[in-house]
């Protein structure tokens, strides 16, 4: 499993220089591979491909590009399964839900951005007589994290071809493999030579230079909002569009309203809080429950929890898998360590592997009761099965403590009353508002507010983020 060569220019070249780094199964902690990290000079050999590229693949009409978007779609189908291994040995993630869930984020965002292509006018007239229209953005570069790969390797990649713009991806050096089998993918649909290059490699060699490189028009990234604040901080000086996609510590409200649904909803909240092992952006991390059933919800979520499975993620099931390195579950028992500390009560899991997975980089799913908002494990996104619990009076403390976060990417709330639900959405200061498990369509853009990031992905916003407009002033 040796990710030692990139794509540019149409075929698999050796990279510049001869660093690398090995790639391990968190399940095992076991060596798998070697990924080559590369460095600026990749980086400009890629962008020169991309800016010829660009002088033709930049013009394609809609026809073709819509043809090649649908070829990566059969294909991306075609090769599910090698996409969910690769994401299951490199990451831990567990097979079912790779396939189900990492793998089908291939399938899904190319049939929001088929959809959103096919409906989006690239010509029109204004009423004052004059006409628009839109135009790829440029060259971009693209640079995404380790815990969703394919689907946000997908996210950037296909509005970026969509639109017209040669795509240079580095996706995260923790998860070279799939990315390679997506490299695969877009070579077999006929991507034209430099209208996508991967290059493998740290943030702060390969992924700076693109976010400083002048030959770029646009760099898209995911990832910690730490590193999304020096990528704006490197993209400045050239003035190029900077799309953010950041971290969250999302809210969970559930209103003693929701009556004879409350455990469905509970269970609800466990389960996708500790989704992925708890390494989503979006997990709903804090639940804010109101006075009247905290006690009965504590018990749910404590039961919850404590029938959570943990195991090999080669094995099918809805069981979780490990963190995916060590680096991440020592993070992780540190701030389950500062609960404790700072006083939380722990009613689930805690500090240490489960009994029954001593080897690999597994976390107990772990439950918090009467946390307050000023303890660190209500601030700060902690990317592991922990879900911290806070008690509120009344709608309007659960909005307060909601929204006093730094980040807005995602809420959700759990309530037995309709109008409430649109009054609480309506107050809360996130990107996506779930209400009583209503999960994100393929399509439907999601982005956040605040240090979330900013710009939006997928369908027609998320292909908007790729282009610019003209306007033509015709006279007589
Ligand atoms: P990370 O910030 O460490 O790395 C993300 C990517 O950025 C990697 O490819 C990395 O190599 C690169 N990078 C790191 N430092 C860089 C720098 N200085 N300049 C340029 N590139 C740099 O994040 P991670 O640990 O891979 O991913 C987890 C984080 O991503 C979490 O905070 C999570 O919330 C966030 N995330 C957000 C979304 C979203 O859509 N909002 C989705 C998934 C993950």
């Amino acid at each position: 499993m040796t990710a030692d060569r990139f794509y540019i220019d149409g075929a698999w070249v050796s990279p510049a220089g001869g660093e690398t780094m090995p790639i391990m199964d968190p399940a095992e902690d076991a060596l798998i591979g070697t990924v080559a990290l590369g460095s600026a000079a990749d980086v400009d050999r890629a962008v020169k491909a991309a800016t010829h590229a660009f002088e033709s693949f930049g013009l394609w009409p809609k026809a073709d590009r819509l043809a090649l978007l649908r070829r990566i779609r059969e294909l991306t189908a075609a090769r599910k399964e090698d996409l969910a291994q690769a994401m299951c040995r490199e990451m831990g993630a567990p097979i079912t839900m790779a396939r189900e869930m990492q793998a089908e984020a291939g399938i899904g965002h190319a049939d929001g951005f088929i959809e959103a292509l096919e409906g989006q006018e690239e010509r029109w007239q204004l009423s004052n007589g004059d006409k628009m229209t839109r135009e790829p953005i440029g060259p971009v570069g693209l640079i995404t994290p380790w815990n969703w790969p394919i689907n946000q390797i997908a996210l950037k990649v296909l509005p970026a071809l969509a639109a017209g713009c040669p795509a240079i991806l580095k996706p995260s050096e923790f998860t070279p493999l799939s990315a390679q089998i997506y490299a695969e993918i877009l070579h077999e649909a006929g991507v034209p030579p430099g209208a996508f290059a991967l290059i493998h490699g740290t943030g702060p060699e390969v992924g700076d230079a693109l976010a400083r490189h002048p030959g770029l028009a646009m760099v898209s990234f995911t990832g910690s909002t730490r590193a999304g604040i020096s990528v704006s901080k490197s993209a400045a000086d050239t003035v190029k569009r900077v799309t953010l996609e950041l971290g969250g510590k999302s809210p969970n409200l559930v209103f003693a309203d929701c009556g004879a649904a409350l455990a469905d909803r509970v269970r609800y909240a466990v389960s996708e809080c500790f989704l992925n092992t708890g390494q989503s952006c979006d997990a709903p991390t804090r639940l804010i429950v109101e006075r009247a059933c905290y006690d009965e919800v504590v018990e749910i979520a404590t039961a919850a929890a404590q029938d959570t499975q943990v195991g090999d993620p080669k094995q099918e099931g809805d069981h979780l898998g490990p963190l995916y390195d060590q680096i991440q579950w020592e993070r992780v028992q540190a701030l389950i360590a500062a609960g404790i500390a700072e006083g939380a009560r722990l009613v689930a899991g805690g500090p240490g592997k489960p009994d029954e997975c001593p080897r690999g980089w597994y976390a107990r799913p772990t439950v918090f009761a009467d946390v307050t908002p000023e303890m660190t494990i209500a601030k700060q996104e902690i990317f592991g099965p922990v879900l911290s619990i806070l008690p509120a009076a009344d709608e309007a403390e659960m909005i307060a403590l909601a929204n006093a976060t730094e980040y807005g990417l995602a809420a959700y709330l759990q309530t037995g009353d309709p109008a409430r639900a649109e009054r609480v959405a309506r107050r809360l200061r996130a990107g996506a508002v779930h209400i009583n498990g209503g999960g994100l369509g393929w399509g439907t853009p999601f982005g956040g507010y605040k240090a979330s990031g900013n710009g939006r992905e997928g369908g027609l916003l998320g292909l908007e983020d790729y282009q610019e407009v003209k306007s033509l002033h015709f006279g007589g």
